[in-house]
C-alpha cells in the first residue's frame, strides 16, 4: 500500500519512524500507536474546498458530489476517494438553531448533526476510513476477525462496514449497551460478544477472548479513526465560510476532540484558516476523567474509579486518547465542562421539542455543556457556536422519553 498525494505514512510519535501505512497496529519498532503524516507543502488547499467542481470520480456508481461526502476532502486523507469503502458519511447537515442563540445570548448557533451518518453517529467518518486501510492491504481477509470494544455506537459502525467489505468483525459490548446497538450489530452481520459490566470489562475482554490474534479496530490504535474526525472541521470551515468561535463536543474516548482538533489545526498549518476555535469538551459528571485532568491542570486523565451515568455512549472511565485529548484542549484554547444526566437528557429532548433535531443522549451533552459554558459566563456575546450532535435519537429513545416521566420514571 504506497502513500499517496501528499500522505507520508504513518509516524511514530516515539521514535518518530515513519512507516507504511499498513504498519496499523502499533509502530512495529517500539508498538507505540502512530498517526498519519503528511506534507503539508504538498497539500493542495484549493482542491481541498473546491465544492463546486464535478466530483473526480463523477460516475452513476458514485451518486455525484453529496455521495463523496467526507472524502471529497482526500486531500488530507491517508487514501483517495476513488479507493474509498464509502456509504456517504459526512457532509452531515449544519442547522441553525436561532432560539438556542437567544436563550445563550451568542450571535448564532449551529448544531451540526451526526445523526444523518449511515448508522446515525460520528463514528462513520473514522470506521470508513479504517475500512479503507483494510481494503487497501493486499490480502484484506488476512486480517479476520477484526475486532473493538465499544460502548455501542462504534461497534454498529464497525459491523457495517466490515459487512460492506465481507470482512468477520468482533464487537465486545457491555450489558449495558443501548438494545439498538447490539440488535444493529447482528444485522448488519457482525457478530458481538455482550460482557457483563461495563465498558472497561468489554475492552478487557477483546485481549482475554481473542488471545491476542485479531485486527484492532480501537480508536488510537488503528490511527485511521481519528482522522474521520478531522474532516469535521472542514465541513464547518466550508458550510461557515470562516472558522467558528466556540465548539462543544461531548467526549468519551477522547476520538472526537483530538479528530476535531487535528483537523482545525490542519487548516492553519496549510494556510487556509488563520486560527483555530475554543474547543470545550463536555462529560457527565459521573464520568467526567477528561474534564477533570482539564480542570486540575493534569497532563493525563486518571481512571474514573466508580463510572455512574445514564449516557452509556460517554461512560468511558480510562479513555485510549485521553492524554491525547488534553494535549489538544490545551492547544486549541480550549476548556472543559461537566453536565447533570439531567441536564444533558433535558438538553436533548430541549433540541427536539425546539429544533427538530433528534440528538440521542450522548449528542444532549453538546447543549448541556453550552448551557453550562453559558451560565459560568464563558461568552462574550458575539460567538458563533456550534454543538456537535454526535448520535440519533434513534439510538436511545427510552432513556429521552423517561426523562418525561420526571424523577425515578
Ligand atoms: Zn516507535
Amino acid at each position: 500500500m504506497e502513500p499517496t498525494g501528499a500522505v507520508q505514512g504513518l509516524r511514530c510519535p516515539d521514535c518518530e519512524t515513519i512507516h507504511p501505512l499498513d504498519a496499523d497496529q502499533g509502530c512495529p519498532t517500539c508498538g507505540t500507536a502512530c498517526t498519519v503524516a503528511y506534507d503539508y507543502d504538498a497539500v493542495d488547499d484549493a482542491a481541498l474546498f473546491d465544492r463546486g467542481a464535478p466530483p473526480r470520480d463523477a460516475d452513476a456508481a458514485t451518486g455525484g458530489q453529496s455521495a463523496r461526502g467526507q472524502w471529497q476532502y482526500d486531500a488530507l486523507l491517508p487514501f483517495d476517494a476513488a479507493d474509498a469503502v464509502t456509504a456517504g458519511e459526512g457532509a452531515t447537515p449544519l442547522v441553525a438553531a436561532d432560539r438556542l442563540a437567544d436563550e445563550l445570548s451568542v450571535d448564532s448557533v449551529y448544531i451540526k448533526d451526526e445523526s444523518r451518518n449511515p448508522t446515525g453517529t460520528i463514528y462513520d467518518r473514522g470506521m470508513s476510513i479504517a475500512t479503507t486501510a483494510i481494503a487497501a492491504r493486499a490480502a484484506p481477509e488476512a486480517v479476520e476477525p477484526a475486532a473493538l470494544a465499544t460502548t455501542g455506537n462504534s461497534g454498529q459502525s464497525a459491523a457495517a462496514y466490515l459487512g460492506r467489505l465481507g470482512v468477520r468483525s468482533y464487537a465486545f459490548v457491555p450489558s449495558r449497551s443501548a438494545f439498538s446497538n447490539k440488535a444493529m450489530i447482528n444485522v448488519h452481520g457482525g457478530e458481538m460478544q455482550v460482557v457483563g459490566g461495563r465498558y472497561s470489562d468489554a475492552a478487557d475482554a477483546v485481549d482475554e477472548q481473542l488471545a491476542g490474534d485479531y485486527y484492532s479496530l480501537q480508536e488510537f490504535t488503528t490511527p485511521y479513526r481519528q482522522e474521520g474526525a478531522k474532516t469535521l472541521a472542514f465541513e464547518l470551515y466550508a458550510d461557515l465560510g470562516a472558522v467558528p468561535d466556540v465548539v462543544f463536543v461531548p467526549a468519551s474516548t477522547g476520538e472526537v476532540v483530538v479528530g476535531v482538533a487535528a483537523g482545525f489545526e490542519e487548516l492553519v498549518t496549510i494556510g487556509v484558516a488563520d486560527e483555530t476555535p475554543t474547543l470545550v469538551a463536555v462529560q457527565p459528571t459521573g464520568c467526567a476523567p477528561i474534564a477533570t485532568a482539564v480542570d486540575s491542570g493534569a497532563s493525563a486523565p486518571e481512571p474514573w474509579a466508580v463510572p455512574d451515568t445514564i449516557v452509556g455512549e460517554l461512560e468511558v472511565p480510562d479513555p485510549a486518547g485521553g492524554e491525547q485529548a488534553v494535549a489538544a484542549l490545551e492547544r486549541l484554547n480550549g476548556a472543559a465542562v461537566t453536565v447533570d444526566d439531567d441536564e444533558i437528557l433535558e438538553s436533548a429532548v430541549a433540541v427536539a421539542s425546539n429544533e427538530v433535531i433528534e440528538m440521542g443522549a450522548a449528542g444532549g451533552a453538546a447543549p448541556a455543556g453550552a448551557w453550562r459554558y453559558a451560565d459560568d459566563g464563558g461568552f462574550d456575546g458575539d460567538e458563533t457556536v456550534v454543538l456537535l450532535n454526535t448520535e440519533s435519537g434513534t439510538k436511545t429513545p427510552d432513556i429521552l422519553r423517561s426523562h418525561l416521566m420526571g424523577p425515578g420514571g
